[in-house]
C-alpha cells in the first residue's frame, strides 16, 4: 500500500481505502473488509445512510487502531442535537468510541453554521478526531470553513472517476491549497466502468499491460496522481479487493497519463459538481 498525508492533518492514510455503500450484511462482506485491512486498505468509509455500519464494526473488531475510520451524518439529522445523536448511534454500530473522520454527507436545509458547531462539539468530546464534508463545491467549502471557529475542514468527499473529472478544474487545486484531503468516491463510476470493447476500455487494458496492471488498477492510479487525492472503491468480492490494493505503489508514465487524459477528457469549462 502507498500512504500519504491526509491534508493538513498530516495523518498518514492509505491512498486506496474501502467504500461500504451497498456492502451487504453477512460473513462475506466482513471477510472482504478484513482482507482489505490485511492489504493495507485501512481507510474505511461508512455512513449512517448505508444501514450496514454493524458489518464494518464486525470487520474492524480488535483492529480499531489500524483503521482510519470515517462515517457521515445525513443532512436531515445535521442539527446541533441531531448530529450528536447520529454520531453516537454510528459509534455504537461501529463498536468504537471515536471516529477518525466525520462528514456531513451532503448539503441540506439545516444552516451550515449549526452543523459545523455540532461538528466542533464532537471533536471537543473526543467522538471524532477530524471533521469534513461531502459533495461540497468550492463556495460551499468556503462557507463551511467560515462557520467553524476552532476546527478546520480536513476532507471533502466527492465524486471522481475517469468519466467525471470536473473537480480537476477548481476543486482539487482549492483543496490542495487549503490542506483539504480530497476523497474520491465511486472511482469506478459506481458500476459504469468503461467496458473492454470500448475505445477507452481498450486503451486502459493496453496501458495496464505495460505495467502488469488491470484497467481498474490503471484507473485508480490515474485518479490518485494528484498528491491530495485518496480513493475508496467498494468491493464485496475478494478478487476485487486484492486487485484494488494494487492500484497504487507504482507510477504511470507522463505519456500514459496524456493518453488517458485524451481518451477521458476533463471538461474544458466549469461544470456543476457531480453527485451520485
Ligand atoms: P465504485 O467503488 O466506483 O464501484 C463499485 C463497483 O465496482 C461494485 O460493483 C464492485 O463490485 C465493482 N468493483 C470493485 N472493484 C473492482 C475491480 N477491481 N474490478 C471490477 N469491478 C470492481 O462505487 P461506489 O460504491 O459508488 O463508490 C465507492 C464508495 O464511495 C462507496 O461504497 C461509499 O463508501 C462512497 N460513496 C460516497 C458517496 C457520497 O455521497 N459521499 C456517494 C457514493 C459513494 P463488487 O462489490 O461485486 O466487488
Amino acid at each position: 500500500m502507498e500512504w500519504r498525508p491526509f491534508g493538513w492533518t498530516g495523518e498518514q492514510v492509505a491512498v486506496v481505502g474501502q467504500g461500504t455503500w451497498k456492502l451487504p450484511p453477512g460473513r462475506r462482506s466482513v471477510q472482504a473488509l478484513r482482507l482489505g485491512l490485511d492489504l493495507g486498505m485501512t481507510h474505511v468509509d461508512a455512513a449512517e445512510l448505508y444501514a450496514n455500519e454493524e458489518v464494518v464494526g464486525e470487520a474492524i473488531a480488535g483492529r480499531r487502531k489500524e483503521v482510519f475510520l470515517a462515517s457521515k451524518v445525513l443532512p436531515t439529522h445535521a442539527s446541533r442535537a441531531g448530529t450528536r445523536t447520529a454520531c453516537e448511534q454510528s459509534l455504537r454500530r461501529l463498536g468504537t468510541d471515536h471516529l477518525d473522520l466525520y462528514l456531513l454527507h451532503w448539503r441540506g436545509s439545516i444552516p451550515i453554521e449549526e452543523t459545523m458547531a455540532a461538528m466542533e462539539d464532537l471533536v471537543a468530546r473526543g467522538m471524532t478526531r477530524f471533521i469534513g464534508v461531502s459533495n461540497f463545491d468550492v463556495h460551499e467549502l468556503e462557507e463551511a470553513q467560515k462557520a467553524l471557529t476552532k476546527e478546520k475542514i480536513a476532507s471533502n468527499q466527492v465524486l471522481y472517476h475517469l468519466e467525471d473529472r470536473g473537480i480537476e478544474r477548481k476543486l482539487i487545486p482549492y483543496c490542495a491549497k487549503h490542506g483539504i484531503a480530497v476523497v474520491a468516491y465511486s472511482p469506478f463510476g459506481h458500476d459504469s466502468f468503461p467496458g473492454p470493447d470500448t475505445p477507452g476500455g481498450r486503451l486502459l487494458k493496453q496501458i495496464g499491460a505495460r505495467y502488469g496492471k488491470t484497467p481498474h488498477q490503471v484507473a485508480l492510479r490515474f485518479l490518485t496522481r494528484h498528491d491530495n487525492v485518496f480513493v475508496i472503491p467498494k468491493a464485496a468480492r475478494t478478487e476485487h479487493v486484492i486487485e484494488n490494493s494494487g492500484g497504487v505503489g507504482w507510477q504511470l508514465s507522463e505519456e500514459d497519463i496524456a493518453l488517458i487524459d485524451k481518451a477521458f477528457p476533463a471538461p474544458d469549462h466549469d461544470v456543476p459538481l457531480g453527485m451520485i
